[in-house]
């Protein structure tokens, strides 16, 4: 049973669970060697022997099925190489001291989060739920795709629960803020853009210092303004204070939020929250993290203001958006590439009509495509029926036929046998008819129960309509019927 791009390893455990009945304890004591152990929901161990298991890279899981790309960002170089190999030694008292999360100033609570709608759009389009790592992000409160709350499901002891429990899960009646909604786009987009980056050291403190306008630094570059832009923060966070941790965090931390950020020493050693937090509201999108790509983004967003209507999403993420249109160049189907990139199948039209002529251009390589497979069914359905006659061919790939009928006639009409001439059918002999009637009127009329007419008559005989529209070719049988008086005939309208 394979891991989904984007599900994390404590949802597969649980749905191999489900699939195989095995018990918990078991699985968990393959993987672990114990019955009971935790499993993190977004930086577990057992990446290894998880590869062994579903023959997929571990480096591939590590980027896809956890968030370590993520936590990894906001790490040294050297930090990332120890959280990538505790994780890889299933040692996850040391993932969480090397990964610095248990920070008591950030006291997230150990949980998996799902979105009520993900969980219904998966059992639709899957068949089953699965909990994605976009979601396990600490401090992030809403889900991107749907812009409502996540539940949140205290899951201590892993491997004892089934995905199934969660049927039960509301939405809330709560509709989040504008700037939680912001904070978790952002989040997404992050995600989103680190899958497709090769992993390398980022100078965070020099990004954060280019963006950060005059405002808030001084013109060499040297003097933060820390006071200016903790005012700042605060007041583009205070519409969450009621709601969420961000509050607390920024409140108590006070001046000891922002200082370590800019600090060589200890901006790796920061939570990612906070990271998240400021960058957020310092940047208007993700991508801005990634210089180098900066103009494009800027021409994506013009197309894509120009594309899409004021109900869209903006497109945020150009790396995404620049592997979205690679492969729908391709004419990847878009079911596809929304699986392969974790996205909606509506954001993943969005993306694909905010490039000029794509749409066009899927639509010329989906009927090429469509062309070439009926043309090959036609082919193969000749090559095998070589005494066929055209209608076999309508009747038995109709489907096939019909479309070449509309879209490729020339072609069609070449490669169709020639149609046979058809043969006459002998003369009829009427009069043998005529006397054969005859003879089984007496019976038909002796059996009849309700009021004899022609058409009752033609239908005894087999329906074929000879007394309804060839009464001139049957002289013997219609005089008998007049002559007894089975029918009365109107006069005036006469009868040949
Ligand atoms: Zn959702």
């Amino acid at each position: 049973m394979n891991i989904l791009p984007g599900e994390t390893v404590y949802s597969w455990f649980i749905r191999y669970h489900a699939v195989t009945g095995e018990a918990p304890a078991s699985i968990l004591r393959r993987f672990s060697g114990k019955s009971k152990t935790r499993i993190h929901p977004y930086l577990p161990c057992y990446i290894n022997k998880l590869s062994d298991f579903t023959s997929l890279d571990r480096n591939k899981l590590l980027m896809e099925n956890t968030l370590y790309p993520l936590i990894a960002f906001y790490r040294s170089g050297e930090q990332k190489k120890l959280i990538k190999a505790a994780m890889f030694d299933d040692d996850a008292s040391k993932v969480n001291r090397c990964s610095l999360l248990s920070s008591n100033q950030f006291p997230f609570p150990f949980v998996n989060n799902v979105c009520p709608l993900c969980y219904r759009a998966d059992i639709k389009e899957k068949g089953f739920p699965i909990l994605h790592v976009e979601h396990q992000v600490s401090g992030i409160n809403v889900c991107p795709h749907h812009n409502i709350y996540l539940s949140r499901i205290s899951l201590r002891t892993s491997g004892n629960s089934d995905l199934s429990m969660l049927s039960g899960i509301r939405i809330s009646s709560f509709t989040p803020k504008k700037a939680e909604i912001k904070l978790s786009e952002f989040s997404f987009g992050l995600i989103s853009n680190l899958k497709m980056v090769k992993e390398r050291d980022f100078d965070i403190i020099k990004k954060y210092k280019e963006l950060l306008s005059e405002e808030f630094i001084s013109k060499n570059g040297c003097v933060i303004k820390n006071k200016r832009i903790m005012q700042r923060l605060f007041n583009y966070y205070q519409e969450m204070f009621s709601l969420s941790d961000v509050s607390e965090i920024i409140r108590f931390s006070g001046n000891h939020f922002l200082s370590p950020i800019f600090d060589k020493n200890k901006s790796y050693c920061q939570h990612p929250f906070k990271h998240l937090l400021f960058s957020n509201w310092l940047m208007e999108s993700s991508s801005q993290y990634f210089s180098d790509i900066s103009k494009e983004e800027i021409s994506c967003r013009n197309r894509s203001a120009r594309a899409s209507n004021k109900d869209k999403k903006p497109l945020r993420n150009i790396l995404l958006c620049e592997k979205v249109w690679e492969m729908a160049e391709n004419g990847t189907h878009r079911a596809e590439i929304a699986k392969a990139f974790n996205i909606s199948l509506g954001y993943t039209e969005q993306i694909i009509s905010s490039k000029t002529g794509l749409v066009e251009r899927r639509k010329k390589i989906k009927k090429n495509v469509i062309r070439k497979n009926y043309r090959q069914v036609i082919k193969n359905y000749l090559r095998s029926h070589p005494d066929c006659m055209r209608k076999n061919v309508k009747k038995d790939c109709s489907k096939q036929f019909y479309w070449c009928y509309l879209y490729d006639q020339l072609w069609l009409y070449t490669v169709l046998p020639r149609p046979k001439k058809k043969k006459k059918n002998p003369r009829v002999n009427w009069e043998k008819r005529d006397s054969d009637i005859l003879l089984k009127l007496p019976k038909i009329i002796a059996q009849s129960r309700n009021k004899i007419t022609w058409s009752s008559l033609d239908r005894a005989l087999g329906g074929h309509g000879w007394l309804l529209k060839k009464r001139n070719m049957l002289p013997d049988t219609v005089r008998y019927i007049v002559d007894n008086g089975i029918i009365q005939i109107n006069k005036e309208k006469g009868i040949d």
